[in-house]
Formats: structure tokens, sequence, C-alpha cells
């Protein structure tokens, strides 16, 4: 395959620049990482009079935010049937709450910030890769619609050449609520928006420690990064898949793991009206997933985990690989379509694969979002960013206990991730 080894939706944006001037002495509120969660909390605190350095380790946007599907999505990693019995069914309703208000939470970003990012609401489409998979469709849809009040749509599987132009699976679920976007336009959107709230926004400025200090009997953080050190009186983590050993707590408690990518050169309108016919954001039921859609010059995109281990030349090589022999698998009409990109990029899971939010050694943060990050990262971001200026109101992931490993084996380096993906390769087989 010959194809651009590089980010398909860098090229459709030029991304924002950091700031050249020097790290001020002092701010209001360090913010680490200027992804969706970074960059929407750095523009709520921001907007709100608070002084704000963004500091970002490569250059502005670089991490999962910019590389993403662009799939904005209505639930969580973790299905309604196996959180209500872990959470209790209001705890739950309030998560399923919050995922809906996520998602309304960018479109309303979108318009006041005039994000040109190709935000539509197209809806999304679970395809079930067993029969069974299909039946756990239909109870869902009907334990959503009587205990959240949400309405999903049960395609069967006589009926699913209407949503979809492969024949492989075995029913899917509509739900018209989720939308798609361009992740690199609205990542940089909100940067832009940020940057004209008031925020500094630092490129290359990875921050190594962060040391409790007080200045003038006023408590705080010193924090040193790769263009210096400056004072925050507080720090609010958005650091996602890339979490490091600057964030001792979050570090142990994330999981890095891979997604990657590939994009087709441009189909023809016939083509990819058959593919797709609603243009949905379209995901099936498998651990080891696959997920796709039309980009809007009506490129597949087709992702997937194809390597556990993050993003690396080697594993982008193998993952593009795998994706094509996956997409011909679910789209033969793709044969002969050539991969002109692909990519990969780290998504954070914590062992409970649930978003978590709130304060932990003094400094705030939102993490968690196990490939559901475009909407609840920017939700996140900017609900712990009001939390921050003494709003009081609940936050369902603030309230739920943040596990470590089992048995504390985990300090940062996913030594289990080969171990954990024979293990799911193996679940897909046999459920
Ligand atoms: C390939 C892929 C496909 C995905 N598809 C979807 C999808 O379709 N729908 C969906 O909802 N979600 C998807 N996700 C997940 C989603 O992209 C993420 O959940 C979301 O972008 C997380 O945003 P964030 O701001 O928390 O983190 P990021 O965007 O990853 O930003 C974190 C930033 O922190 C910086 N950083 C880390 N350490 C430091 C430090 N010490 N100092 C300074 N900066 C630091 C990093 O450089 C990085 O830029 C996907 C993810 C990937 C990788």
């Amino acid at each position: 395959m010959n194809y651009n080894e590089r980010v398909f939706w860098w090229d459709t944006v030029a991304m924002p620049q950091g700031d050249p001037a020097p790290l001020p002495e002092k701010v209001d509120v360090a913010v680490i990482g200027s992804g969706f969660s970074g960059l929407s909390a750095a523009r709520t605190l921001a907007r709100r009079g608070a002084r704000i350095a963004v500091l970002e380790a490569e250059s502005l946007c670089w991490g999962a935010s910019s590389r993403n599907g662009g799939m904005v999505l209505t639930g969580m990693k973790v299905g309604i049937r196996k959180l209500v019995p872990r959470y209790g069914l209001e705890a739950t309703r309030r998560m399923y709450a919050a995922s809906l208000a996520s998602i309304d939470c960018v479109e309303k970003i979108v318009k006041e910030e005039q994000i040109a990012c190709d935000f539509a609401r197209c809806g999304h489409l679970e395809v079930a890769c067993k029969p069974a998979h299909f039946a756990a469709f239909r109870r869902s849809a009907e334990i959503i619609a009587r205990d959240f009040n949400h309405q999903l749509r049960v395609v069967p599987r006589s009926e699913l050449r209407s949503e979809i132009g492969s024949t492989i699976y075995h029913g899917g679920l509509v739900d018209q609520v989720s939308a798609g976007l361009n992740p690199a336009r609205y990542v940089a959107g909100l940067a832009h928006a940020a940057r004209r709230a008031g925020a500094q926004l630092f490129d290359h400025a990875r921050v190594s420690t962060i040391e409790h200090s007080s200045r003038n009997g006023s408590g705080g953080f010193q924090l040193t990064t790769a263009r210096g050190r400056l004072w925050a009186r507080d720090v609010f983590v958005g650091t996602s898949g890339y979490t490091g050993t600057a964030t001792p707590g979050l570090h142990k408690r994330i999981i890095p793991i891979g997604s990657f990518i590939i994009a087709t050169e441009p189909l023809s309108e016939e083509l990819a009206r058959e593919l797709s016919p609603h243009n949905r954001m379209i995901f099936d039921s498998k651990n080891y997933l696959y997920y796709f859609r039309l980009t809007p010059d009506n490129r597949m995109l087709f992702g997937g985990r194809a390597a556990f281990f993050p993003e690396t030349g080697n594993t982008i090589r193998r993952s593009a690989e795998i994706l094509r022999r996956g997409m011909i698998s679910v789209y033969p009409q793709l044969r002969d379509a050539k991969v002109a990109y692909a990519w990969g990029g780290t998504l954070d899971f914590a062992f409970d694969i649930m978003p978590h939010a709130g304060q932990m050694d003094g400094m705030y943060y939102a993490v968690g979002y196990a490939g559901h990050g475009v909407a609840m990262a920017t939700y996140l971001g900017s609900k712990v960013a009001e939390m921050m200026c003494g709003d009081r109101e609940p936050n369902p992931f603030t309230d739920i206990k943040f596990p470590g490993a089992p048995l504390g084996l985990y300090n940062g380096k996913p030594w289990f991730l080969p171990f954990a993906g024979a293990w799911y390769k193996l679940l897909d087989l046999v459920r």
C-alpha cells in the first residue's frame, strides 16, 4: 500500500500556532493539554475572567482530539445494562443524561463560536456481528426507552440495507441524536475560541514536574515545563491517553491504548451513498471493534483497535494492513479503492472503563473517555471548569470511585496489553 502516514484531518485545516511569548510568571489556572478537555476548560475559565495558560507538550491540538473518528456519540463505552447493576438506576440515568447533554454542549459551542467543522446530527448506527448481539440490541433499546426516556430504532437484518451497503451484519440499532464532525477543525476552533476569551496557549511546553507551593500566603503549584517555570493557583489536567509521570496519581489509573484509522481516496457520490445511505457514524458490536464513516469529501474513514499498543510507525503500518482487510470484509465494493491515509492515536481507558472528573492531589482533572471523548471531553472540561469557579452543580462522573489496577500492579507502563488484547480477541470469538 502506498499511503500518507499522516492524519487525514490535519490536511483539512490550518492548525493554530502557539503563543511565542515567554511563559507568564504567574497565572490563575495552568491547563495541561490542548485537546477537547483542556481547551474546553480553558475557554470556560477564561470567559469567567481567570488568567489561563494552556501548556501543550507538542504542537497545539496534537493529541487524540485532532486524530479521532469525529463521532459525537450518545451513551458511554460501557452499556447501560452493565452500568445499572454497577451504579444503580438513578446514577446511571444521570450519566446517560450527561452523555446527551454533552452533544448539546458541542453543538452550542460550534454555533456560538461559529466553528466550521461540518457538525451534523446524522445519527449513529451500531451493527450486530452475531445474532446474539442483535438480541441484546433489542433488550437495550427497550430498557433505554422505558428507563431513560430515549428512543433508539432497532433495524432487523431484512431492513439493514436501507442503513448500510454491507451484508455481513445481523441487524442494527440507530440513534438519531448522535452527530458527526471534522475533529481537527473542531479542536482548532476551540483553541481559537479559548484564545479569543483571553487564554494564552503555549506549545512545546511539556510539563515535567508539579509541586505544591504557596505564594504570598496563597496555596498553589509550581510547574516546571520545557519552556521554563510558572506558578498557578490551580491546575487542570486534560492529558487523556498521553498522561505521564508529571501527574503520577492519574498516570497509574489510566491505560493508554492505540486506535488506528485508514482513509480512502474520495469515492464517487453514488458509491458513497450505497455504503452509507444516511451518512451515519457506524460501529460494530465486537470488543475489537471497527468504526467507520464517510468524510465530508466522501472518503471511507475506517478505524479500529487493530493493535493495542499506541501509535508508532510500526503499529500504524501493521494496523493499516489489518484495517484494509477489515474494510473489504465489510464492504467488498472497496476492494479497488486506494488507501490514501493511515494514522493512529492514543485512547485513555480507566480500569472501570468510565470517564472520571474531579480533584486529585489538589489538582482538577477530566479523563477516561475510552473512545467516547469528542462530546464527553468537551462537556467534562467545561463542567470541571465551572466547578473550579465555585459552581455546585452535581456531576455524575465526580461522585464515582476512580479505581487503580487490581493489586496495584501497574505503574503507568501497560505490560498487560498483549494479554488483554488476546483476551478480548477470544471473547469476540466465543460471545
Ligand atoms: C484514533 C482515535 C479515534 C477516536 N475516535 C473517536 C470518535 O469517533 N468519537 C469519540 O467520541 N472519541 C473518539 N476518540 C477518543 C477522543 O479522541 C478522545 O477521548 C478525546 O480526544 C480526548 O481529548 P483530551 O483533550 O482529553 O485528550 P487529547 O486530545 O489526547 O489531548 C491531550 C494532550 O495532552 C498533551 N500532554 C500530555 N502530557 C502532557 C504534559 N506533561 N505537558 C503538556 N502537555 C501534555 C498531549 O500532547 C495531548 O496533546 C478517538 C481517539 C483516537 C485516538
